[in-house]
């Protein structure tokens, strides 16, 4: 029987394990590395892992012998079945106490559920969302852990040793209960979504609606890269459209507009619904992406449908720094609009989470790294009970300094007819939000009206009335 040497076990030997794995590595750690095709095991360790400190196993007894006590067995293979006929096939290999580490992109029930066995089996689970992609695998992700608490202290020098860093503060912290790691991870990737297409929006008034070349374009984003919004996607779309292609020209341009999705960002709307919170903004970055799928019905609406022929008049440049304080302004509200989600979601199952935390979590190593989310840390930070972001007063401040030129922003793209989804749902939300009274006590009228559903008076709550709208009996 081999002798237990190895800190942690890694089973799935694709992109993600192979960096993570050598990550580890470089940080002083023994790991011993497992994959279902098993050949890749020796390929592995023949080749990315030749001269490192990387072990292997060809079978899961193996692997478990070879692991230190409690042990710590982390999958990072596809999301779904494969995750449970993995963890069937280690619990006879486990004893108590052991601990197994889910670090896909699996849908929080099924992280929720597996906790739950688990733990009523004597083992301690965790689902962490590990984001970052390949290079974040490899230099230092994102890492949102949430399951089993008593697992933490076992994997926190692991995990926080390999997670990335911001002012020396690794971003991996313990997120809450049961799936809240794969919950978060998930908000995440929505609120991903929500950034991507408000960028996108940008660029298509730029593009379309001051008529900007890719140069010009590219050195907006540089500008506003120097500040508030000073983030990851912001970088990298400066680059994009600086990127020629063989003809010397941008790149961009020739791509087809038809965007794809894995699903964590509809996932995110759905449980929005679920839930009842409006994370509008998620929302409707999901359906932009179906529109933008409609390609060939969209090629045909354009020959008929017709749109406005305004054209812009004003000064390009105040107007161009009216837009960044309109993404800053959305982008506050997507955020505030993730947190509510967050919220509630800890409401439903119990869990405790960490909202600055969080946010710590993902200002750096993840696709939605930021300077930004250090100001939301901060927040929660002054008030971990804080009920809203928009309440924070830096945030309050921050949309009402720049209001204005959000809506300028808007009123002009409607105005020129280019489409504005998510710069637009997030000042509606702020709108909305922001007034005392709204429209719903006619909804309750009509509602009461045709389908006697009652409502209640202002100044009787908790009092449900019916009337008799047409006097007839
Ligand atoms: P992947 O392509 O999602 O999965 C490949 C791995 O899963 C291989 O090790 C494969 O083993 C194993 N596998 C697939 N089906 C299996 C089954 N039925 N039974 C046992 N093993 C099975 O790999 P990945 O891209 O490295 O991602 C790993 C996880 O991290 C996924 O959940 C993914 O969603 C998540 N993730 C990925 C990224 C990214 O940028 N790629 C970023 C964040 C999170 P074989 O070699 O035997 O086929």
């Amino acid at each position: 029987t081999a002798t237990p040497s190895a800190d942690i076990g890694l089973i799935g030997l694709a992109v993600m394990g192979q960096n993570l794995i050598l990550n580890f590595n470089d940080h002083g750690f023994v790991v011993c590395a497992y994959n279902r095709t098993i050949s890749k095991v020796d390929h592995f360790l023949e080749n990315e892992a030749k001269g490192t400190r990387v072990i292997g196993a060809h079978s899961v007894q193996e692997l478990c012998a070879k692991l230190k006590r409690p042990r710590k067995v982390m999958l990072l293979v596809k999301a779904g079945s494969a995750v449970d006929d993995f963890i069937e096939k280690l619990i006879p290999h486990l004893e108590k106490g052991d601990i197994i580490i889910d670090g896909g992109n699996s849908h929080f029930p099924d992280t929720i559920r597996r906790t739950k066995n688990l733990e009523e089996k004597g083992f301690l689970f965790v689902g962490a969302g590990v984001s970052g992609g390949e290079e974040g695998a490899r230099y230092g992700p994102s890492i949102m852990p949430g399951g089993s608490p008593a697992a933490w202290e076992h994997i926190k020098p692991i995990f926080q040793a390999a997670a990335a860093r911001v002012d020396g503060e690794p971003c991996c912290d313990w997120v809450g209960e049961t799936g809240s790691g794969h919950y978060v991870k998930m908000v995440h990737n929505g609120i991903e979504y929500g950034d991507m297409q408000l960028i996108s929006e940008t660029y298509h008034i730029m593009k379309s609606g001051l008529n900007l070349s890719h140069k010009e374009m590219a050195e907006v984003f540089e500008a506003w890269n120097q500040g508030d919004l000073n983030s990851y996607l912001i970088e990298i779309t400066r680059d994009i459209l600086r990127f020629k292609d063989e003809h010397g020209q941008p790149l961009v341009e020739r791509i087809r507009d038809t965007a794809g999705q894995k699903g964590t960002g509809k996932w995110t709307a759905i449980d929005a619904l679920d839930r009842g919170i409006p994370v509008t903004l998620v929302g409707e970055a999901v359906f932009s992406r179906c529109l933008s799928a409609l390609k060939d019905e969209r090629v045909r609406a354009s020959k008929i449908l017709h749109g406005p022929t305004t054209k812009f008049t004003g000064d390009k440049k105040s107007f161009l720094n009216q837009l960044g304080q309109a993404l800053y302004a959305a982008k506050i509200v997507s955020y505030a609009q993730g947190f509510m989600l967050m919220r509630q979601a800890a409401k439903d199952n119990e869990w405790h989470l960490n909202y600055g935390g969080i946010a710590l979590m993902w200002r750096g190593g993840c696709i939605i790294r930021s300077v930004f989310l250090g100001r939301i840390k901060e927040a929660y930070h002054n008030n971990p009970k804080l009920e809203n972001l928009l309440f924070d007063p830096f945030f309050t401040e921050a949309i009402a300094k720049v209001q204005d030129s959000w809506r300028a922003v808007i009123a002009n793209a409607i105005l020129m007819g280019i489409p504005t989804p998510t710069l637009s749902t997030a000042l509606n939300f702020y709108d909305g939000f922001r007034h005392e009274m709204l429209p719903a006590n006619l909804l309750q009228a009509q509602r009461d009206y045709f389908g006697a559903h009652t409502y209640e008076l202002l100044d009787k709550p908790g009092t449900w009335l019916h009337t008799n709208w047409t006097g007839r009996g």
